[in-house]
């Protein structure tokens, strides 16, 4: 494995919100061609530049805005579907932990692309106070 430097890549060609929608759309920060994930949430090196991503750890950054946004979404539907319908408690558990699920799931890799891109983009690498 030929290690490469993370500094040595130029980031002067494309702004700091290029990286962050390049990386949510889960394609490379840097070169905008290559995936970068080798599952569902994990972050390997871009297949297309080899630039290495894959040391750069989000942590809790991508769940942390993940939930922001999904709450977001939920709570003020709950509040107006219950104001309007009223529908069976049963209705209601089922349903919004249902939906919560789903959009958790759906925005969570999106979004840790993102804060990938921005990690990037700002030469973080999320280990630096080890
Ligand atoms: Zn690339």
């Amino acid at each position: 494995m030929i290690a490469v430097d993370t500094q040595s890549y130029s980031r002067d060609s494309y702004s700091t919100m290029t990286a962050i929608l390049r990386g949510f759309r889960r394609t490379c920060p840097h070169c905008g061609k290559g995936s970068f994930f080798t599952g569902y949430l994990k972050v390997g090196d871009c297949k297309s530049c080899n630039a290495p991503l894959a040391e750069i750890r989000a942590d809790d950054m991508p769940p942390y805005l993940t939930i922001f946004i999904v709450g977001h979404i939920i709570i003020p539907a709950l509040v107006l579907v219950e104001a309007a319908y009223a529908p069976p408690m049963w209705m209601q558990t089922v349903g919004w932990s249902a939906l919560t699920l789903g959009l958790t799931l759906g925005f969570l890799p999106y979004i840790k692309g993102a804060v990938v891109g921005l990690m990037w983009h700002l030469k973080m690498k999320g280990d630096e106070q080890r």
